[in-house]
């Protein structure tokens, strides 16, 4: 997941779209709480959901996903051998080739360059000086449907395989330190967790043969992190023509909070609530999971790129963490018995979905931030480069958060910011250089309303104190 450079705008309006879940088994935004009474959390619900029935086509394949399988491709992939997986280093292509291997070995058939799993590109690395470019590679393949006239449409799964590296590599959205004893960012979760799931979903239909009426195409993007490169030049250079994907489900980030209701967003972006159908459907092959049906997205991953792209997408993850960005993602810490019943629900939803007779329209999901959550209306970028805090002479605990762009008329032009402006603390409290994006995001969600709150920034060397204000 990629939450660095995105506007806060879009950020902070996670926290205030409510969604209508009325199937049992999903999750219930929690009401608006009274003023005084103690905050509701988001409840889970009471009826069950029924298994899937013993003689369902789908058994067979579902009985080919275990926990185990999960486990050996995470600590393949989180190992400190691939070197934290960076798009365009030794470790990332490495990776890329195994992906490949497993793909081949399973019998799905290559969708890359010159008949081959890989989609090689050219991608500007971020956190260089003066636009360096790097070479990279997706991996593509394909599971042909059934249906004669279905199968030349498909449906696309996918989640990105790349990291973050190393302390020695330009930084691409570290956060925290390396350490003497580490300084491999693993990315268990980000995303070795997605692309465990992928390989798994592809090895469910494999090994039983299973056959939807339409096609089906992998992807394992590279250059997430850089910037969604991968997901960008698969949909301006698809391997089957970008009208004829009727859907698109990404997976970033499924490996952690176990218990907690798994996030699924973008739901708003089939008309008719298709995609609730389809899930309803799909939810029996995981009975136990809690789902939490978002109508919007934020431009963090992947199926923002299909979004922009016009094709119905939405996205399954368990939700950030403490260890998020940090050398401390590492495999150990992987709920890989709930990674499975995500595995599972994912293969019944992408076999619902290339079966669907339904209509597939795309619907551009609308971002209607209702009352809590509130905007500073920047876009900018939280300094995590030792080199740029030792520059601007911030510590570790003061923190900062650097504006390349503002909304006009938002709380932050109205407040008198500007470009170049250093973000240090808002209502009196800091910014920490571990966490800025992270800690600007709390700051701002809990400024008090209908009161002047004074935000410092540095402007140049001088530090300048504003003033906002949210009603
Ligand atoms: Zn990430």
């Amino acid at each position: 997941m990629n939450r660095s450079t995105m506007s806060l705008g879009a950020l902070l309006a996670i926290t205030s779209v409510s969604v209508n879940a009325s199937a049992a088994g999903f999750a219930q935004e929690a009401a608006p709480a009274e003023r005084g009474s103690a905050v509701a959390s988001a409840a889970t619900v009471a009826e069950p959901i029924a298994p899937l029935p013993a003689d369902h086509p789908l058994q067979e394949a579902l009985a080919t996903i275990t926990a185990d399988d999960l486990r050996d491709y995470e600590k393949w992939l989180a190992s400190d051998e691939r070197m934290g997986r960076c798009a365009g280093e030794a470790g990332n292509d490495e990776a890329a080739e195994w992906i490949a291997r497993q793909f081949d070995e399973l019998g799905l058939a290559p969708l890359g360059d010159d008949g081959t799993f890989l989609q090689h590109f050219d991608f500007r690395v971020r956190g260089g000086e003066g636009g360096k470019m790097a070479r990279t590679q997706n991996v593509v393949a394909f599971w042909e449907g059934s249906d004669p006239v279905l199968r030349q449409q498909v449906v696309v799964v996918g989640a990105h395989f790349d990291h973050v590296g190393t302390a020695k590599s330009l930084d691409a959205g570290r956060i925290g330190r390396a350490t003497p004893a580490d300084e491999i960012w693993n990315g268990a979760d980000d995303n070795g967790s997605g692309t465990c799931t992928l390989i798994e979903v592809a090895e469910a239909f494999a090994q039983s043969g299973l056959k939807p009426k339409r096609s089906l195409v992998f992807i394992a993007f590279s250059a997430e992190e850089q910037g969604l490169f991968g997901s960008i030049h698969y949909c301006a250079n698809p391997a089957i023509p970008i009208e004829r994907t009727v859907a698109m489900l990404n997976m970033d980030m499924v490996g952690r909070n176990e218990g907690k209701p798994i996030e699924m967003a973008a739901i708003g972006t089939l008309q008719n609530d298709l995609w609730r159908a389809l899930v309803a459907e799909s939810h029996p092959a995981a009975p136990g999971l809690v789902l939490d049906l978002k109508n919007h997205y934020l431009p963090d991953s992947d199926h923002s790129s299909f979004i922009d792209a016009g094709v119905p997408t939405t996205f399954i993850c368990t939700g950030l963490h403490e260890d998020y960005h940090k050398i401390s993602d590492t495999q150990d810490k992987i709920a890989y018995d709930q990674m499975a019943q995500i595995t599972r629900f994912a293969t019944a939803l992408l076999w619902n979905t290339a079966n669907s007779e339904a209509k597939f329209v795309f619907e551009k999901p609308k971002f209607e931030p209702r009352g809590r959550g509130k905007k500073l209306g920047v876009t900018g970028e939280g300094i995590v480069a030792p080199t740029r805090l030792t520059e601007l002479g911030l510590s570790k605990e003061q923190g900062g958060y650097e504006v390349n762009e503002l909304i006009p008329d938002s709380v932050g032009s109205k407040a008198g910011l500007a470009v170049g402006d250093v973000i240090l603390s808002i209502g009196g409290k800091a910014l920490s250089s571990d966490d800025a994006n992270v800690s600007l995001r709390r700051l701002i969600g809990g400024a008090p309303s209908k009161q002047d709150v004074a935000i410092v920034v540095l402007r140049g060397k001088e530090q300048v104190t504003l003033q906002a204000r949210w009603e």
